[in-house]
């Protein structure tokens, strides 16, 4: 099930004019935020972001930004309630990278 956040508060910003239609963001986004869009990407479910950063650390063209960490302390809160590993998805790319 897609976790759910608190509504209009996401601070994900994207630059139609910056992006190349890489799709590189949709790849790594773990939460099925994005949506490529005639050769652009668009957010289709700003709500469902948990603010990784995972876009916007690997968008060469700056064309997304996002004040990443709210959903690590996420993570890491329901971890701790629920006794397991903390985890936000956020290296479900498989790079092995991790933001918490
Ligand atoms: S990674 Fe950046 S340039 Fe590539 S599709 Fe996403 S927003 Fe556009
Ligand atoms: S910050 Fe994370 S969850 Fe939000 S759009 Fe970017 S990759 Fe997806």
């Amino acid at each position: 099930m897609k976790h759910r956040y608190l509504k209009n508060v996401v601070t994900l910003q994207l630059d139609e004019d910056k992006c190349t239609g890489c799709g590189i963001c949709i790849d790594v986004c773990p939460h099925g935020v994005l949506e490529m869009n005639m050769k652009k990407v668009r957010i289709i479910d700003r709500d469902a972001c948990m603010e990784c950063g995972a876009c916007a650390k690997n968008c060469s063209f700056s064309a997304i930004s996002v004040n990443s960490g709210v959903g690590c302390a996420y993570a890491l809160i329901r971890g701790a309630l629920t006794n397991s590993e903390p985890s936000c998805g956020c290296s479900s790319d498989g790079s092995g990278g991790s933001c918490c």
